[in-house]
């Protein structure tokens, strides 16, 4: 098949970065925040309790720059900036970031690595500094019309609703798309892949496991091929 024209799909939280932004700023700041988030999170939704526990370190003083300080140190790895790089320099790509994390946190990532014009749009949940204060809000309006995914996908953001819609947006005509996940929340927006698209699935995490118990069930069309290093995502890259 010769592919004219592809879309990469990128979630970011262990899968572009090697680390997950929510927990990682708060294992560096304040451990004792990322336990309570770990004991609270069954009973808060987790882009709230990211806008609480971000408000709690605001209180005691935790600035602007120590957490930019703590997302531009988080492990990310130089086969993933090659590999990405390389891609888009070869032109017949776009770039899709589809993120449960947030505006800010990915931005200032991405700058760090000299990645900040890869993706023709990020779709994550709205963040902004207010001075020192990070303030977050869940993508989907908590008071608004809410979204009606049936497949698990958390309140503040249906992922497979927003590729359906990226692609209204931008042309359905990608000859191939390739999705680069890790988490269960992934899983919801490969079920709309075709059976010319590849989920690169990253090893060992949610996403793999709802794939092995769910594929079938849900009539998972994509082709699909694994990894557990970002350099095989490098080497992966390379064939396409
Ligand atoms: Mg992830
Ligand atoms: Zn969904």
């Amino acid at each position: 098949m010769s592919v004219e024209k592809q879309l990469i799909v990128f979630d970011f939280d262990w899968s572009m970065a090697d680390q997950d932004t929510d927990r990682w700023i708060f294992e560096v700041l304040a451990p004792d925040l990322r336990r309570k988030m770990k004991d609270l999170k069954d009973d808060i939704q987790w882009t709230d309790l990211v806008a609480q526990s971000l408000r709690e370190a605001h209180t005691r003083g935790i600035k602007r720059e120590q957490i930019e300080h703590a997302l531009r140190t988080m492990p990310f790895h130089p086969a993933m900036v090659r590999g990405v790089s390389k891609l888009k320099e070869a032109g017949k790509t776009t770039f899709l970031c589809l993120s449960n994390a947030n505006s800010v946190f990915i931005s200032t990532i991405l700058q760090s690595k000299g990645l900040e014009n890869l993706f023709s749009e990020i779709i994550t949940n709205p963040a902004e500094w207010e001075n020192e204060l990070l303030k977050l809000r869940r993508r989907v309006d908590p008071s608004g019309p809410q979204h009606t995914c049936k497949v698990g996908c958390s309140p503040n953001m249906c992922k497979g609703e927003e590729l359906t819609a990226f692609l209204e947006r931008h042309g359905k005509d990608f000859d191939r798309i390739v999705y680069v996940g890790d988490g269960s929340n992934d899983f919801c927006p490969i079920l709309r892949l075709r059976s010319q698209d590849i989920i690169f699935c990253r090893r060992h995490r949610g996403l793999q496991k709802r794939i092995e118990a769910e594929a079938k069930k849900e009539g998972l069309k994509c082709q699909i091929q694994y990894w557990a290093g970002a350099w095989e995502v490098e080497e992966m890259f390379g064939r396409l």
